[in-house]
């Protein structure tokens, strides 16, 4: 059966991302002092963001990119709580200087669970880049270095981020509505 959810109004458009990111990759990287900067994307949500953000990035600043995968959402709406790495990074990041690169931060139980793990990890330095906060829902605190946009308690899709698989490949951030 179709889905009943449908994507509403534009919430955020194609450029204000991009201008929001070009702004984002400059403060990034003149706030980077080390040769190399590792950008650690969390997938799937965070491709688009994070593929966008190092191509804004100085040709000069040394970026490599790595991808972890943790479960979080699945198809519901609502943090479950439970997360479990699903895919860990390619390389180990003992003195390394990394970026955590999320889509969207909501409770935080994603991020700060993520975040233990890769300070167990002993880098030089561990900054964080989310491209949405919807800072309302916060349940943990979680440091959050360099943010795109805050928004209001609303569902969100586009620009990487889904609904049940849907609609990651909308250039803009849109609210969805409706519900089986
Ligand atoms: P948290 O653990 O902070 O509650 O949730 C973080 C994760 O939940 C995000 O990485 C994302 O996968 C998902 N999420 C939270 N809010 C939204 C939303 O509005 N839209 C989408 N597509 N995913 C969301």
């Amino acid at each position: 059966m179709e889905s009943e959810y449908r994507t509403g109004k534009v919430l955020i458009s194609e450029r204000e991302i991009y201008d929001r990111v070009g702004a984002l990759a400059a403060t990034i990287a003149s706030g980077t002092r080390s040769k190399e900067l590792l950008a650690v994307g969390i997938l799937n949500g965070a491709v688009i963001f994070l593929s966008d953000l190092v191509r804004r990035m100085p040709p000069e600043l040394d970026v490599r990119i790595d991808f972890m995968s943790i479960s979080s959402y699945g198809n519901a709406v609502q943090s479950s709580g439970v997360v479990r790495i699903m895919k860990d990074l390619g390389s180990d990041i003992e003195g390394k200087d990394v970026l955590v690169v999320e889509d969207i931060i909501d409770t935080g139980l994603t991020l700060s669970y993520l975040l233990k793990i890769l300070q167990a990890r002993r880098p030089a330095n561990l900054r964080t880049c989310v491209l949405l906060d919807k800072s309302e829902k916060r349940e943990v605190s979680v440091p959050i270095d360099y943010c795109g946009f805050t928004i209001p308690d609303a569902f969100v899709v586009g620009y990487g981020l889904d609904c049940g698989g849907r609609w990651r490949h909308l250039p803009d951030i849109r609210a969805v509505t409706g519900g089986a």
